[in-house]
């Protein structure tokens, strides 16, 4: 039988491209030259130097996670199916990542526990399990960010992670406090517990915030209680349960398996699978809350869509085609941020506002709406706009520091230009915001008007300078001291 060529191609990476993390997102599609084949569907080989790798095209569309080794990677992706055949080769380059601050990873162990989490049947559910898939996870989280902020055309940006001869860990850290007090906590308070004893262990050194997982965390089938869990993200930790870590991929060829698993949840487990029921729900859910805590340390609030809303949890859709769309419910997610677990609250998001300066339009555009980008487990156009400006997320070039961020009443003065202006309500919601990036000159001075601020209650204006620089401060309208908040 004759074969048909087929054309391969990348839609969000060009060969030449370097990359300042370890694992890669390829999305492309797959066509027949031959006009007979409307749509392909089939598998393609993506080979590197140390691996071959083989992912599902689906209605010829198909996405790839990857591994780059340092340096130059030669990448060949391959179809090579009985009737269509092709091949596409790009090179691309890892470059070690120079940013000096880094994101560190913890797995928190009860004193007198062995740091098991809760799982079932065969699961490796050891304490190197734990950190073996809490790295693929979080570099996984790593790479989607790089890619969303570059879909909104900010550049591949994202946070490094603390590592050990090159290679990315996660470190045990164990408690001075034990699995009943633990137990007895509210989430706020394992947040607060945990955040002391990790200063006086000095592990927030400079430069250092710390994403860590609570190994005990356990659901009580009989009561339907959970016990240990934690989920908060403020100052410079992130913290969160162990509770969807049996969910979680140990090493990346794993990675898509995992995602798109339609294996229920066991049932002595929690369901925390944003009402899938499945393990790949469970995993997109949980480790998009993890990205959801991270975003609150890199000084996120909450938006109406994306991360920083519910979008988290449709993680598996934006790395697997042919996932099915979660149902929503909004009042989970406000559980899960909620300062006490009980006090659950039922509001609808706040509809946000933006003022773009520049080349692009005033008001709404494309960036600020729902679009669809494979799930919305990405960032509001604010938030991409902070975190690509921000410390933590790569070394910028060296400006000279002209002078501190000035708020007073409804003015901003920023000696070396202004970034980006949130308003924020009093529960940190994201109001409106003023997007400067776009603008072709620095302005060093803007005036919010009485009619922004005048409905929210309590409000506070984050501001961003050209540095990348950020402040807080709640507005009272009298000239005072801004606070700083790093
Ligand atoms: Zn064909
Ligand atoms: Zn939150």
């Amino acid at each position: 039988m004759s074969t048909h060529p087929v054309d391969i191609n990348l839609e969000n990476v060009s060969s030449n491209d370097s990359f300042e993390y370890s694992i890669i997102f390829l999305k492309g599609t797959v066509t027949c030259r031959e006009n007979v084949c409307k749509t392909l569907n089939c598998k393609v080989l993506v080979l590197t130097d140390d691996e071959t790798s083989e992912f599902t095209v689906q209605d010829g569309r198909f996405k790839c996670i990857i591994d780059l080794k340092l340096g130059r990677n030669l990448v060949n992706v391959i179809c090579d199916s009985d009737l269509h055949v092709g091949q596409y080769s790009l090179n691309l380059e890892r470059k070690p990542n120079i940013c000096d601050k880094v994101l560190k990873l913890l797995y928190v162990v009860p004193k007198g526990d062995t740091g098991t989490f809760q799982s079932s049947g065969t699961c490796l559910n050891s304490a190197e399990s734990a950190c073996k898939r809490i790295v693929t996870g979080v570099k996984l989280l790593q790479c989607m960010t790089a890619e969303r902020l570059n879909e909104l055309g900010l550049g591949r940006k994202t946070f490094n992670l603390a590592t050990e001869n090159g290679q990315e860990i996660c470190e045990i850290f164990h408690s001075q406090y034990i699995k009943e007090q633990f137990f007895s906590w509210t989430s706020e308070k394992i947040w607060n517990m945990t955040a002391r004893e990790l200063l006086a262990s000095g592990v927030f050194a400079q430069g250092v915030k710390v994403l860590a997982f609570l190994s005990c965390t356990e659901y009580f089938r009989e009561s339907n209680e959970i016990k240990g869990y934690v989920a908060c993200g403020r100052g410079h930790l992130a913290m969160i349960s162990s509770s969807g870590l049996h969910s979680w991929a140990c090493d990346l060829k794993d990675v898509v398996s995992c995602l798109t698993s339609s294996i229920p949840i066991d049932s002595s487990l929690f369901d925390d699978s944003g009402s899938r029921g499945t393990l790949s729900g469970c995993y997109a859910t949980t480790l998009g809350a993890a990205l959801h805590e991270i975003g609150h340390i890199f000084d996120l609030v909450h938006t109406d869509f994306g991360v920083m809303a519910r979008g988290f949890e449709e993680l598996d859709l934006f790395f697997t085609v042919g996932n099915p769309q979660p149902k929503h419910y909004y009042t989970e997610m406000m559980r899960r941020c909620a300062s006490q677990e009980i006090s659950v609250r039922v509001r609808a998001p706040t509809k946000v506002t933006s003022v773009s300066f520049g080349f692009r339009p005033i008001g709404n555009d494309k960036d600020d709406r729902k679009w669809d980008r494979d799930g919305q487990a990405y960032f509001h156009r604010s938030a991409a706009v902070l975190l690509s400006g921000h410390p933590w997320f790569g070394k910028r070039c060296q400006l000279e520091d002209k002078g501190p961020i000035q708020i007073s009443g409804l003015e901003v003065k920023v000696p070396n230009g202004i970034r980006l202006i949130e308003l924020h309500t009093e529960d940190d919601r994201l109001v409106k915001y003023w997007d400067f990036t776009k603008n072709p000159t620095n302005i060093h001075r803007y005036c919010l008007s009485w009619f922004d601020v005048k409905d929210v209650i309590q409000p506070s204006l984050l501001v961003q300078d050209v540095t990348g620089k950020i402040v807080t401060h709640y507005l009272n309208f009298d000239a005072s001291i801004p606070s700083v908040s790093q």
